[in-house]
């Protein structure tokens, strides 16, 4: 049996759960994995290729097409696509708009969580989600379930993407939020709910630092009692 660690983060987008994530991996030498990369990336593959999302052979096949892979640098999530860096892509409004009916669809999510348990069996790793902590890694040491004001979350996505697109607006930012969070809490598979045994991170009001330092200080108490 192994002893890894694991520490789970989920909740509801634009929360802030990557920065932790990563804050934590680097603090702990942790492997950080950011799963919602996997399913944005599998989105941009089906946009591409115009995968009919109601074609269920389509659908398998081209998720047997998909080959995706996490280079870990600096704790940043790099993901390929069939070899092909696709982190910046990802981001775009194109893949947002569509990546929760993507990852709505069972096929995909059965490969994706296959794929995120293998990479956790052995190793310690951080993995930020939706259902990391309730799917993917229901044993997971440390789990914590983040949310955040709806108005916070989108002022601090746009300012992100305005920087790169000077075209999008505040209003697609928190439409695209409060989309994807009404289409992942409602998917019959796997909805965005809090595990029973995750302590929740309201971030509305904390700074990174501060909210790394309640992660430590929970994972200490669990770790060391
Ligand atoms: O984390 P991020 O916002 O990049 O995730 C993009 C989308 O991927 C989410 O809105 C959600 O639909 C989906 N996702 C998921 N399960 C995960 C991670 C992400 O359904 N574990």
């Amino acid at each position: 049996m192994s002893n890894n660690i694991v520490i789970a983060i989920d909740g509801y987008s634009s929360c802030g759960k990557s920065t932790l994530a990563k804050a934590l991996a680097r603090q702990l030498h942790f492997i950080y994995i950011d799963s919602g990369a996997m399913y944005r990336a599998v989105t941009l593959y089906f946009l591409r290729e115009k995968i009919n999302l109601h074609d269920r052979s389509a659908v398998g096949q081209a998720l047997k097409n998909i080959h995706l892979n996490f280079n870990a640098r600096d704790y940043q999530s790099h993901i390929t696509l069939n070899e092909e860096e696709v982190s910046d892509e990802i981001r775009q409004m194109p893949v947002s708009d569509n990546v929760s009916a993507v990852a709505a669809i069972k096929e995909v999510r059965h490969e994706m969580v296959r794929q995120q348990q293998r990479m956790g069996r052995s190793k310690n790793i951080v993995m930020d989600g939706r259902d990391i902590g309730t799917t993917v890694f229901p044993d997971a040491q440390l789990k914590i379930f983040m949310t955040a004001d709806p108005n916070v979350r989108a002022e601090r996505r746009y300012k992100e993407l305005a920087a790169k697109d000077p075209q999008i607006t505040l209003e697609d930012v928190f439409e695209n939020i409060a989309h994807r969070d009404y289409q992942d809490t409602t998917r019959e598979e796997s909805p965005l709910v809090r595990a029973k045994d995750a302590i929740i991170l309201d971030n509305t009001n904390l700074s990174p630092d501060e909210q790394l330092q309640f992660a430590l200080d929970k994972l200490n108490d669990l770790l060391e009692p």
